[in-house]
């Protein structure tokens, strides 16, 4: 499809796309696509009064009825599936199967939100008083200003909607200014399944707002947007997070990886390649979650970079659209000049490179780029610098103890994994003395998580956790009660204060 095609299948009227400030470029070509008005600064106020009001009345709508909005909006998605995974494509230079696969996620994180919205539980705890009773339970906690990166322009927005909207909470999205077309499409979505719900949900209940990093930081520094989940660089983080802190905000920070393999002699190589060609080349390399560091047993380290060479050789490049297609764009000429000079930089190092040039022939223009593939003498500090690229940097090692001492000796934390058949290495990998990171597999990649597990990373990438497991819980707040049914006025700890 073409790209006025793909946007008009969305809904998108001429004056949407014109007139703006903010020129939006599709990396498959590099065209620009469309000129979006932005949110003044001066709006920011009015926008998080109508959050806090619409707060008052979605708080006092019971969960389960929350539940199914998002259980609508799950519906709508569906419907919309393949012409918000084209726009992904469109925006942000993603393959077909991974634009498409990415609005599957955000389905995905519906049906686990309806569920939970009838599973928001609270406990029961023994008192030590007789005649009294202890519980907890969970109410929402406000507006969720949710900052989103370009390179999962709509599955991480949903990660935090899902949730926080069960939640009770309404939400703010100032997604990334190199994708702001796909936040308007899955605002229009949104406004669908809104309509079928009827009268409940509060106007202002989800609303978008497009800017640059001005208009992000009115979410970053206000008192009444209580939870702020940002998605991004760690620079970006280091920035915010010390901001909401002090105004006693809750943070989900969601930064940058540098995610690692670790290659045993006992691996099945076969596999193992497999999947390090998927998570390293995948996105362009352009995920937080994609392989930049290959940590391969001596014995192996040789055979493996071999077969690396040569299905990195093969591997197809160009327009993201077409089918047969590997690797796309990235996302733009920044990103092409900052992946050479970190191979530049790696080579001064020491490192042997694989591939890595930027390609011009037969794609249609945008910024593309071979994968490459560098041998380092060790882990230098390019190695440990996040490179938001299809770079792999391969190191070998002795045993196992050091093969997690550099797994872990890195600023980041967010996603690792180790091939390995041997169990005693599987589980010292996973134990306390293993991987330090947020995500931690066996003979599976480290990119590419299901929505069930809480996501997130810990150092630098932020300690944020969202989607499943009991992430839900950093969009609540807890309150402990107890209740006294008995006659008498016991204190804990057996204190005496008699009157
Ligand atoms: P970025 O940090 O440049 O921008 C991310 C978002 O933050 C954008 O919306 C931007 O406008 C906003 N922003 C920047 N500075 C801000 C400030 N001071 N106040 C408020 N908002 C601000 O990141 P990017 O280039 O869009 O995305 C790539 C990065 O994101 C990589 O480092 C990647 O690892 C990371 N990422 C992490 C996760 C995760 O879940 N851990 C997921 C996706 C991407």
């Amino acid at each position: 499809m073409e790209h006025a095609q793909v946007l008009s299948a969305l809904g998108f009227s001429n004056d949407e796309l014109t007139g703006g400030s903010l020129a939006v470029h599709s990396p498959i070509d590099g065209a620009e696509v469309a000129r979006i008005a932005e949110t003044p600064l001066s709006d920011m106020a009015t926008v998080i009064a109508q959050s806090k009001q619409a707060f008052k009345a979605w708080r006092t709508v019971p969960a389960p009825r929350r539940g199914e909005l998002v259980r609508l909006l799950g519906e709508e998605l569906r419907a919309a599936k393949d012409e918000l995974g084209a726009l992904v494509t469109l925006e942000a230079g993603k393959i077909t199967s991974e634009g498409l696969g990415e609005v599957q996620e955000m389905i995905d994180i519906c049906d686990f939100a309806v569920g939970l919205s009838r599973q928001l539980y609270g406990l029961t705890i023994a008192s030590e008083r007789p005649g009294h009773k202890m519980s907890e339970s969970w109410h929402p906690l406000g507006p969720c200003g949710v900052i989103t990166a370009f390179n999962f322009p709509v599955a991480v927005w949903s990660w935090n909607a899902a949730l926080a909207l069960v939640c009770g909470n309404p939400v703010i999205w100032k997604p990334s200014e190199k994708t702001p077309l796909t936040a308007l499409a899955c605002k229009k979505i949104f406004e669908k399944a809104v309509s079928r719900l009827g009268n409940d949900a509060p106007e202002g209940l989800m609303q978008v707002v497009i800017g640059r990093a001005d208009v992000g930081e009115a979410l970053v520094t206000s008192r009444d947007v209580p939870i702020l989940s940002a998605t991004g660089s760690t620079r970006m983080g280091s920035v915010v997070g010390p901001k909401v802190a002090a105004r006693w905000g809750r943070p989900i920070l969601e930064l940058g990886g540098n995610n690692a393999m670790i290659v045993a002699p006992s691996a099945d190589l076969e596999m193992a390649v497999r999947a390090i060609v998927f998570s390293a080349v995948g996105t362009a390399g352009q995920r937080c979650t994609s392989l930049r560091r290959l940590i391969v047993h001596k014995s192996v380290k040789e055979e493996l970079v071999a077969k690396l060479v040569k299905a990195y050789g093969s591997l197809p490049i160009g327009d993201p659209r077409q089918d047969g297609t590997l690797i796309g764009p990235l996302v733009d000429r920044g990103a092409l000049d900052a992946m050479q000079g970190a191979i530049a930089k790696a080579r001064s190092e020491g490192g042997t490179v694989h591939g890595g040039g930027p390609v011009t022939e037969g794609v249609p223009g945008g910024a593309y780029a071979a994968p490459a593939l560098i041998e380092m003498p060790g882990q230098t500090e390019t190695v440990k610098t996040e490179t938001f690229a299809p770079i792999l940097y391969v190191m070998e090692y002795e045993d196992l103890d050091q093969a997690i001492e550099l797994q872990n000796g890195v600023p980041q934390g967010l996603s690792s994994c180790i091939f390995t058949l041997n169990m005693r290495e599987a589980e010292t990998f996973l134990s306390a003395t293993g991987s330090d990171c947020g995500i931690a597999n066996v003979n599976i990649g480290p990119s590419g998580a299901e929505i069930g597990g809480a996501f997130g990373g810990e150092k630098e990438t932020g300690g944020g956790r969202e989607s499943g497991s009991d992430a839900w819980k950093g969009y609540m707040r807890r309150q402990t009660s107890t209740v006294n049914y008995s006659a008498e006025l016991p204190l804990a700890q057996g204190v005496k204060f008699d009157i």
